[in-house]
């Protein structure tokens, strides 16, 4: 039976977070008409949350670049897992050990450890296919430079 493999192996897929003042097709100048580039965004632009979306991108798509989009003063540096976690039990004091037992994609260092952390991830991760190149950007919210983190090829 045929693999059912629809893209060409050349897509992206640009992991960025969800807050509104990062625009990853203004930040990239990318035509949101243009196929081969998939948007995935979370909270942070984390790829513990991601890794489902971009395994299931890569099995109907086959997208070979993921590029990971952290930026500064972002929300995941200011609110850490603890609190995040104290306000979810008071929400669902029932699922209190699966929420005590998950990750929120808390940043406690800098930018450039978040994209490293991210890298490493993916990189590592059985979910993404062997070479695949991972990309990790640092946008600045200020001034609206995109500076190059980090870099990998999946499954080495
Ligand atoms: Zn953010």
């Amino acid at each position: 039976m045929a693999k059912a493999v629809r893209g060409s192996g050349a897509g992206v897929v640009i992991l960025s977070c969800s807050d509104p003042r990062l625009n990853p097709y203004q930040v990239f100048g990318i035509d949101p008409t243009i196929k081969g580039v998939s948007m995935v965004t979370n909270a942070g632009g984390r790829a513990v949350d991601a890794v489902r979306t971009i395994s299931v991108l890569q099995t109907i798509g086959n997208p070979r670049t993921i590029v990971v989009l952290h930026h500064t003063d972002c929300g995941l540096t200011h609110f850490h897992d603890a609190e995040i976690k104290e306000a979810l039990i008071k929400i669902a004091p029932e699922e209190s050990d699966t929420i005590n037992a998950s990750k929120y994609g808390e940043i406690v260092g800098s930018i450039e450890d978040s994209l490293k952390e991210d890298v490493a991830f993916l990189k590592a991760s059985p979910f993404v296919q062997p070479g695949t190149w991972i990309v990790g950007l640092k946008y600045d919210i200020k001034t609206g430079i995109v500076t190059k983190v980090d870099e990998a090829k999946a499954g080495n």
